[in-house]
């Protein structure tokens, strides 16, 4: 079992129960973390008070829509007030115009492009350099995003986000290098698919996920609550030598070439 007790961590990226990052935070409060939680907006700001309601240590629950530099200087500052210093971010934020995932990549507009990179990908550098110097404060830290194969392979109605995810992957490397001297590491994990609002957008998903039903190595799809588990491993003290990583939590998928085939004699 991880302890993260005596640890403070913020998770950015809960919706709902349903939510990566929502499954993330409840492991780390079992583990006994103090936590911050954001809400991109007062619709959602309900939903995640609910949530946060049920952890077991009362975590802050702040505003945070992380296109806008204010609101993130303004966690960063509730964070120093409260908390005096940072062990670890949780970065589960992702977004894409739909017409950037249901027309042909091809189309995608300059407009379109830059919302899908400045969200899910510039978000990250951005809440990395405000919450590194309390970090720094604390001696050492971690920073963990949440990727997908999408990045490094093409899949059908996934187009900018996979070109998001490569940038959010590269800066994970970026990160760790200028971070590493203090002891920050920048580290993602790749999930496979979990039905979850932000998968609501992809359209074909229930046949992405029986296309990793049947080729994965371990034969299943994965769930949130194992994402979180692989989460609290780089989280902790134990992946304390781990950065620049990206960790695939995906049954083995990313290791196929081809799934199963029948051989010419069938
Ligand atoms: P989700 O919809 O629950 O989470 C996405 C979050 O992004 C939401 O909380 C949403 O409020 C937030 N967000 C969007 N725009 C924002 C903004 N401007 N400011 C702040 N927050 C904003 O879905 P999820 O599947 O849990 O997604 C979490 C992460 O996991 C994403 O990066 C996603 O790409 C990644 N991921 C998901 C899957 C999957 O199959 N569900 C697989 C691999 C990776």
């Amino acid at each position: 079992m991880i302890d993260l007790s005596g640890k403070q961590g913020l998770v950015v990226g809960v919706a709902n129960k349903r939510s990566i990052s929502w499954a993330i935070a409840e492991a780390a409060d079992r583990a006994g973390a103090r936590l911050a939680l954001t809400y991109v907006n007062e619709r959602l700001e309900r939903n995640v008070s609910k949530l946060a309601a049920t952890l077991t240590q009362p975590p802050l629950v702040l505003e945070c829509d992380v296109t806008q530099d204010q609101q993130i200087e303004a966690v960063a500052a509730s964070l120093e007030q409260e908390f005096g210093g940072l062990d670890f971010l949780v970065h589960g934020v992702a977004f894409a115009p739909r017409e950037a995932i249901t027309q042909p990549f091809l189309e995608t507009t300059r407009g379109d492009f830059q919302v899908a990179l400045d969200i899910s990908a510039y978000s990250f550098v951005a809440l990395a350099r405000a919450v590194a110097p309390l970090m720094a404060r604390r001696g050492s830290g971690s920073l963990l995003t949440l990727t997908y194969l999408g990045s490094e392979r093409v899949f059908p109605n996934y187009n900018v986000m996979g070109v998001a995810k490569a940038a959010l992957e590269a800066s994970v490397r970026y990160l760790s290098s200028e971070l590493g001297t203090q002891q920050i590491r920048v580290n993602a994990i790749s999930a496979g698919p979990i039905k979850t609002l932000a998968a609501s957008g992809i359209s074909g998903f229930s046949n992405i996920l029986s296309v990793y039903r049947a080729h994965a190595p371990l034969r299943r799809n994965i769930d949130a609550g194992e994402v979180a588990d692989a989460a609290m491993f780089l989280l902790s003290d134990a992946g304390r030598a781990v950065t620049g990583e990206v960790l695939f939590v995906d049954a083995g998928y990313h290791a196929m070439g081809l799934g199963e085939i029948r051989n010419d004699s069938q």
